[in-house]
């Protein structure tokens, strides 16, 4: 069919899990096992037993697309990840420091939360929330053969966790990485394993597929909102992996529009050039990515921080 013959096929995108090895550690092992470093071949034409060094993220690697990695020793020890490179920025852009508490929202099955926790140094804590309990289990498995330590996986839906909760009121950093449609998924069936069972994918009826995707808006800024809600939050990370605009700069202008304690950070991710449609003024602080071109998923990623508090100068 049409759809299959225009995919775009991706190149193989790994994630080295620095809890359990560094990068040095794990190219040394690559290329013992005789791979070998092809820093010259474009992205979408890697061949054979070959890897690159990804630009933008040191801990990215990429191979070629029909690499064959599940019994990869690296893959079973934890030492690296099967992860898009475009899913790997929210946490890159958060850079939760050292000991803080992190909440991530909509978490299973836990590829952000296992390198949000890498980002942390295994420090802190994350509350990783999902709704679905099987998915849920899926993120206890993977984020403990991550060797991670510092997550609390909760089952629940985050727009009902209570800010004002003890349990919450250190927490100032969330990722936010709700349900979407996923129409900025390509090139890879396997992606459609870990995908939301929410979503759209096969929608075929163009007016049923429109009213989902505003529902989702819908839901989207809500669970945006409600982030800021909690006391000492100082960054929200919102992510979609979809294209479309209802999704990511409409929501995103909308809830700037809603509230005034937050704005979008001024500096995220700078070396990044492909910014957010120009629709609202600001928008080249968010950041989109282009299968065609970046050789990953279609992603939206925004930054909110919270605005400095003005100086009280009342005498
Ligand atoms: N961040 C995940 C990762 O990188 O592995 C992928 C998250 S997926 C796009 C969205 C998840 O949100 C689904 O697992 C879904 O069950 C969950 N979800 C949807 N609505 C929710 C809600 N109100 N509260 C908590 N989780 C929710």
């Amino acid at each position: 069919p049409e759809h299959i013959r225009n995919a775009i096929i991706l190149p193989r995108w790994v994630r080295i899990n620095t809890l359990v090895a560094s990068v040095d550690q794990v190219i040394k092992k690559l290329l013992a096992m005789g791979f070998v470093l092809d820093a010259e071949s474009h992205p979408s034409k890697l061949k054979g037993k070959v890897f690159q060094r990804d630009q933008h993220i040191p801990e990215m690697l990429l191979l070629p697309s029909n690499i064959d990695l599940h019994d990869n020793p690296l893959l079973l020890n934890g030492s690296i990840i099967i992860q898009d490179k475009a899913s790997c920025f929210p946490a890159y852009v958060l850079n939760a420091p050292r000991k803080s508490v992190c909440i991530d929202a909509c978490a299973a099955p836990g590829n952000k939360t296992s390198h949000l926790s890498a980002v942390m140094g295994n420090t802190g804590k994350i509350f990783a929330f999902d709704m679905d309990k099987r998915r849920l289990g899926i993120l206890s498995k993977m984020t403990k053969r991550a060797a991670c330590k510092n997550i609390e996986p909760v089952l629940g839906d985050f727009l009902s966790v209570d800010p004002a909760d003890q349990r919450y009121k250190e927490v100032e950093y969330i990722l936010l990485d709700p349900s979407c449609s996923g129409s900025g998924i390509v090139g890879r069936m396997d992606h459609l394993i870990d995908q939301d069972p929410t979503s759209e994918e096969n929608e075929t009826d163009a007016a049923a597929s429109e009213a989902r995707v505003l529902a989702l808006a819908d839901f989207q800024s809500k669970a945006i909102l409600h982030a800021f809600t909690f006391p000492k939050v100082k960054k929200v990370v919102y992510s979609t992996c979809s294209k479309h605009r209802e999704e990511n700069e409409d929501v995103v202008h909308k809830v700037l529009e809603a509230q005034s304690d937050f704005v979008l950070a001024e500096n995220a991710f700078p070396q990044w050039t492909r910014r957010g449609l120009p629709l609202f003024d600001g928008s080249s602080k968010v950041i989109r990515t282009e299968p065609k071109e970046d050789n990953c998923i279609g992603f939206f990623v925004a930054l909110f921080e919270r605005k400095a508090t003005t100086i009280d100068v009342t005498p």
